[in-house]
């Protein structure tokens, strides 16, 4: 089954929001085996939208539409869909009731304007939408599905959940299922990653394998297309072994897992605690931390200290390494750590201190530049890193190469220990 999906909006047009509801529907109907093979963005223009629907029609068999069913004359999808098919509108007396009582639950009134959503295309079928006014629709017209659904996110997935998969489930015969499965690496880089499983790569057929690099980490996908998801899994969990001999010592976590939570799990296991002083992260790092929940378990807090003065006030950073080696230098980075773990009585003290641009370089300490350094009661140990991208990507590299760092330690630390 061929499926086009049109998101209308002339903001989209504009780059002034992302398209999420394409993002979403492609993944919700991929899960359920259908092809999505088009997308196409258009403004709110009745001519250039009628085209859309034109060569949509000529080249899929499902049509799925987001946005354009408000109240204002503005919002035109069905109208022109109406006008593209040539067909008739009645009003609707439930979901005019339901829209009525929509607002009146929130002591609003209903708007004359608000009647235009409850105009129902003759023959569609109603997909009902509990948390907002315009309902979605399903229309059949010779041998295709032409469904429209609500353009705000939240609407539109709770009308695709709640509505349109069990319709699309219910209509269709059964597509097969395309289930992926993610492992996630750290400590290799990418080409390292593909030369290592590079004859699994050029003969995969089912599943199929892909290495993406993300910021601070590598990924593996490994997506099997089934009938039912249980084979699917089965097809995997081969996949998966594989990569794990070759990969293992790399491999931190699975699917959802972020390095931050992997921190977590170590920290936790290990009986430990951490405090953070940031100063170009801005708090990132802590905030990835606290991300995870349980997190109050083993952060203990931490301190942004961004100037000079909260570096030596609150964590005890010396005036005379400031002046001396300047606040991005690994003697400073050092002591944020030792002084945040003091301050907090921490198991390890993380400091991060760099420079995130675009500003503020010097000829020997470039854009990117960052030190950070682990404290713990056997003393501290620095990196240096540049990185050189954009200020949120130095940021968010900066803060996921901390986390990383402390997960290196506190691995080392048992290693340590067991030679002991
Ligand atoms: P409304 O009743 O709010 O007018 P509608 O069905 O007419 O609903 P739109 O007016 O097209 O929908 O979109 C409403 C809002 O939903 C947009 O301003 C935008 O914030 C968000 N939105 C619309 N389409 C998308 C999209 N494809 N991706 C992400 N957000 C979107």
């Amino acid at each position: 089954m061929k499926v086009e999906v049109i998101n209308t909006g002339t903001e989209l047009l504009l780059g002034e929001i992302l398209n999420t509801n394409f993002q979403y529907l492609s993944r919700q109907l991929n899960k359920l085996g259908f092809d999505v093979l088009y997308q196409t963005t258009v403004g709110d223009n009745a001519g250039r939208l009628k085209d859309v629907f034109k060569n949509a029609l000529e080249r899929a068999d499902i049509i799925i539409t987001t946005g354009g069913l408000g109240p204002t004359r503005g919002d035109i999808t069905k109208e022109v869909l109406c006008e593209t098919l040539n067909l008739g509108t009645y009003l609707d007396l439930d979901t005019w009731n339901r829209i009525n009582n929509y607002f009146c639950k929130r002591g609003l009134c209903m708007s004359g304007n608000n009647e235009k959503q409850a105009m129902i295309p003759v023959g569609a079928e109603i997909l009902t939408n509990e948390v907002g006014t315009a309902p979605g629709l399903a229309i059949r017209h010779e041998g295709k599905l032409i469904v429209l659904l609500p353009g705000p996110p939240s609407e539109m997935q709770h009308v695709y959940e709640k509505q349109l998969e069990p319709f699309l489930i219910n209509h269709f015969t059964k597509q097969g299922i395309i289930y992926s499965h993610i492992i996630r690496l750290r400590g290799i880089g990418e080409s390292a990653v593909a030369e290592k499983l590079d004859d699994i790569i050029t003969s995969q057929t089912n599943p199929t394998i892909a290495i993406y690099a993300r910021r601070g980490e590598i990924i593996i996908r490994i997506t099997a297309k089934c009938m039912e998801v249980n084979e699917a899994k089965t097809l995997i969990a081969a996949m998966e072994a594989l990569v794990n001999t070759r990969l293992k010592q790399f491999i931190y976590g699975t699917d959802d897992e972020t390095l931050a939570s992997y921190l977590g799990k170590e920290l936790l296991r290990t009986k430990s605690t951490i405090a953070f002083a940031e100063s170009c992260t801005g708090g990132l790092a802590s905030s990835l931390v606290t991300d995870v929940p349980g997190s109050s378990e083993y952060l203990l807090g931490s301190a942004v200290t961004y100037s000079n003065m909260a570096k030596h006030k609150l964590i005890n950073v010396s005036e005379e390494s400031l002046e001396a080696y300047g606040a991005v230098s690994w003697q400073v980075a050092c002591e944020m750590a030792q002084g945040v773990r003091e301050l907090f009585g921490t198991t390890y003290g993380v400091g991060i201190t760099g420079i995130a641009g675009p500003g503020g370089a010097t000829e020997d300490k470039p854009v990117g530049l960052v030190y950070m350094a682990v404290a713990d009661a056997d003393g501290v140990k620095w990196a240096k890193h540049v990185f050189g991208g954009t200020r949120t990507d130095n940021k968010m590299r900066s803060a996921l190469t901390a986390i990383s760092m402390v997960i290196d330690r506190i691995k080392e630390k048992e290693t340590e220990n067991k030679d002991k």
